[in-house]
């Protein structure tokens, strides 16, 4: 893009231009429009560099956090609530069944159930330290700071409760009817003899616990 625009100078009677305040003036204006363009270029750049980050930080079927920016989110938060002596919580979250779905509506339905699931998946946390995100294939892990056991229940029940909202048709012969997932949930106050991993290890084998029960809960 260019731009025009239009720089008048005025003189007093007396007087008359002299070559050399035309030079000057001429090449002032000509500094003024190449310092314009030069503030709008960085403006650009900045713009720019935004949206790459954003794009390196997010999942780009779901639009949701990434994996990367969940480690980092995590890591953040558990220094953050270690110094605070307060709770962190971390549901991790998995579709039931969802290789059948693939099988039976094929892979770009299954693409499209993910997509309405990570929507319905943000209507849970509200807070601004909340992170949901895409944790893998049909996975995704929520970060919930300053939460505790208590909250994060409520948070997965909510969560729970607006994926069966979504009454998405599953498989026929599925046992549920709707598309389902399974959560495991734990809850820590970080400290240095646990560590994040070990968050996330705990809400795995919650999860597993919770598939091994026969899943949807
Ligand atoms: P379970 O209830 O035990 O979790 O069974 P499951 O079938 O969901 O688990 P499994 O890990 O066997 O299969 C996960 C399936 O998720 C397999 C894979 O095809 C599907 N999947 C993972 N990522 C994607 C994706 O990005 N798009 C689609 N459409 N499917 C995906
Ligand atoms: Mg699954
Ligand atoms: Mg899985």
């Amino acid at each position: 893009t260019s731009y025009w625009g239009l720089i008048a100078l005025s003189i007093s009677e007396q007087r008359t231009w002299a070559q050399k305040d035309i030079a000057t003036n001429h090449s002032n204006t000509v500094e003024l429009a190449l310092a314009l363009h030069q503030s709008q270029q960085h403006q650009e750049l900045l713009i720019a560099n935004q949206e790459l980050q954003k794009l390196a930080l997010s999942d780009g079927l779901t639009s949701l956090a990434n994996r990367r920016r969940f480690d980092e989110h995590l890591a953040d938060e558990w220094q953050r609530l270690a110094r605070e002596r307060q709770p962190l919580s971390l549901i991790l979250c998995d579709l039931d069944h969802f290789k059948r779905y693939n099988d039976t509506f094929g892979h770009p339905a299954g693409d499209r159930c993910l997509i309405r699931v990570a929507r319905a998946l943000l209507s849970g946390p509200q807070r601004p330290a909340d992170l949901v995100a895409r944790y893998g294939g049909e996975e995704f892990a929520i970060i919930l700071p300053n939460t505790d056991k208590h909250g994060a229940w409520r948070i997965a029940q909510k969560i729970h409760d607006s994926i069966r909202a979504l009454q998405i048709d599953h498989a026929p012969g599925n046992k549920e009817t709707y598309v389902t997932v399974t959560m495991g949930v734990s809850t820590v106050i970080p400290g240095h003899e646990n560590s994040p991993q070990m968050l996330v290890q705990a809400s795995d084998l919650a999860l597993n616990q919770a598939k091994q029960q026969d899943r949807n809960r």
